[in-house]
């Protein structure tokens, strides 16, 4: 049996990788994490979503198996981010924008390592791109490429980090989307994914919810646009 873990965090990219790992593994379990993030909105939103799909793509139900949410509430106490306090969301020339959070993506890793080992699960997707992003370097292929060593090495077995968006920009994902979930799975995309930095999930566009402001929505909405003009 195909086995695989998904990071799943009820954004429009880990949204299109559980797609992705639907379609292409038999067993998929999810995982997410508590961070004490200002959008925690996005922890209803994957509820919502893994609620909606054995009803939207019957032909994935029996796929789908537990979801775990992991308490990192710590993380928040250690560093002075704009994910993880009031710090302004900024971006400066020549620094990481203050959306950047140390660390995180190893933590995330380590913690999916030690659900995978006992279920014999050997691969894990994560939604990380190195192409449209800010530069954050715990996206991009070298250290995920590290990490897949790293947690091979420290379990003493085999563990494949896949990244199916890593060399995708926002309108290829949304591409990517629908060419595996068809148009309910854009429509389930837009309707409850969360993106937006600010944790805004009351001001909907034609691309989703969020405040239209942040350096996440405008992502969101220059990919969609620019997937649209190709349609
Ligand atoms: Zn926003």
């Amino acid at each position: 049996m195909a086995k695989a873990l998904v990071l799943f965090s009820g954004g429009q990219d880990s949204t299109t990788c559980l797609f992705y790992a639907l379609h292409n593994y038999e067993q998929v379990w999810t995982m997410g994490f508590a961070y004490g993030q200002r959008h925690a909105i996005e922890l209803d939103c994957r509820q919502n979503i893994l609620a909606e799909i054995p009803r939207l793509f019957p032909q994935w139900a029996e796929r789908l198996q537990d979801d775990v949410v992991c308490d990192l509430a710590s993380l928040a106490l250690l560093d002075q981010n704009a994910l993880t306090s009031d710090a302004e969301i900024a971006v400066k020339d020549g620094q990481l924008p203050t959306t950047f959070v140390p660390a995180r993506n190893l933590l995330f890793l380590a913690y999916a390592g030690a659900y995978a080992y006992r279920r014999e699960i050997h691969t894990v997707l994560m939604g990380v791109s190195e192409t449209d992003y800010s530069g954050y370097p715990d996206c991009r292929s070298q250290t995920i490429q590290s990490m897949e060593q790293s947690l091979s090495l420290a379990l003493d077995s085999p563990m494949h980090i896949e990244t199916p968006l890593m060399h995708l920009d926002k309108a290829a994902t949304w591409q990517l989307a629908l060419d595996l979930a068809g148009d309910k799975g854009l429509e389930l995309l837009i309707a409850k994914s969360h993106t937006c930095y600010a944790g805004d999930h009351s001001h909907f566009h034609p691309w989703g919810y969020g405040c239209g402001q942040c350096p996440s929505c405008l992502l969101r909405q220059r990919g969609w646009e620019a997937f649209c003009r190709t349609r």
